[in-house]
């Protein structure tokens, strides 16, 4: 079985790349605790000073699996983010807000507590749950063919779980892309803040590697306080909280979706997902 999640170490450097390509590295909940378990690693390893994250294939990632035949909705895991009941014997809202609880927002928040710092290395498509990914890493290296969009709003729902819309980039930005939700090309992301650096999609790989080997020269402890510093300032800033009730509205669509629609996606699967995309003209 190939592995969904591969980790490697070179120069101090740990190497964690989704590697589901033939799905566009679309996360299954398999992929999210095979990243756990790499991150984990990473932490653990005296060796790694930096994480990088990164997709194998033509993109970095395509969101949520929500279609292939590796989708994993209900199966257990053994839980690590949150203390909450299994989703799986579960219904209707008591199941959705379980499960999301722990695999999405709170492993992403569990991820950006990593007292290392991370770098997304971000190609091709960076989408809806690939921007959770992204977002949940310290810096975004770009390449110039990479785009950034969020099209959950064509689900009748604000957004992905982890909303951080409005604090990685300003908030008349975070309406534009989520209202639209028009791909942000890697030029625009960095114009707003949201990505760090944009570079030729052949120096992507030397960029990182150069930012990851000058900040391996800092102290790992003073790294640690540094990142946790800017994570608080962000946290003071209203995001955890902001996170929370949004949190709240994301499953009142969920629930509304089921009531009135299909199932608690309003009845779009990739397939109709990339469909509206495409119909609607994706933007900028
Ligand atoms: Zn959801």
């Amino acid at each position: 079985m190939t592995q969904v999640v591969t980790y490697e170490v070179r120069d101090r450097i740990a190497w964690v790349t989704l590697n589901r390509p033939e799905y566009r590295n679309a996360q299954n909940s398999a992929m999210t605790y095979a990243l756990d378990a790499a991150f984990t690693r990473a932490v653990d390893d005296e060796e790694v000073a930096v994480i990088v994250l990164r997709g194998a294939g033509d993109h970095f990632c395509a969101g949520h699996d929500i279609g292939t035949p590796g989708r994993d909705v209900d199966r257990s895991f053994e839980r690590r983010a949150v203390i909450w009941w299994d989703h799986v014997d579960k219904q209707g809202g008591d199941q959705r807000f379980a499960r999301e609880s722990e695999v999405y927002l709170g492993m992403c928040r569990r991820w950006r507590e990593i007292p290392k710092p991370m770098i997304a290395m971000v190609h091709g498509a960076c989408i809806a749950g690939g921007l959770m990914l992204a977002w949940s890493c310290d810096f975004i290296v770009a390449s110039e063919d990479a785009f950034f969009s969020d099209p959950v709003v064509r689900m009748g729902i604000p957004g992905v779980e982890y909303f951080a819309h409005p604090w990685v980039m300003n908030p008349r930005a975070a309406k534009e892309f989520l209202f639209t939700g028009d791909r942000f090309s890697a030029a625009r992301a960095r114009e707003l803040g949201m990505v760090n650096r944009v570079v030729p999609r052949e120096s992507l790989e030397s960029t990182v590697t150069g930012i990851a080997q000058r900040i391996a020269q800092m102290p790992r402890f003073g790294l640690a306080l540094t990142k946790k510093a800017v994570n608080q300032a962000e946290d003071l800033q209203g995001m955890r909280a902001g996170m929370d009730s949004v949190f709240g509205l994301h499953h009142l669509a969920h629930a509304h979706n089921a009531e009135t629609s299909a199932d608690s996606l309003g009845g779009l699967d990739a397939r109709a997902m990339a469909a509206r995309n495409k119909a609607a003209g994706e933007g900028s």
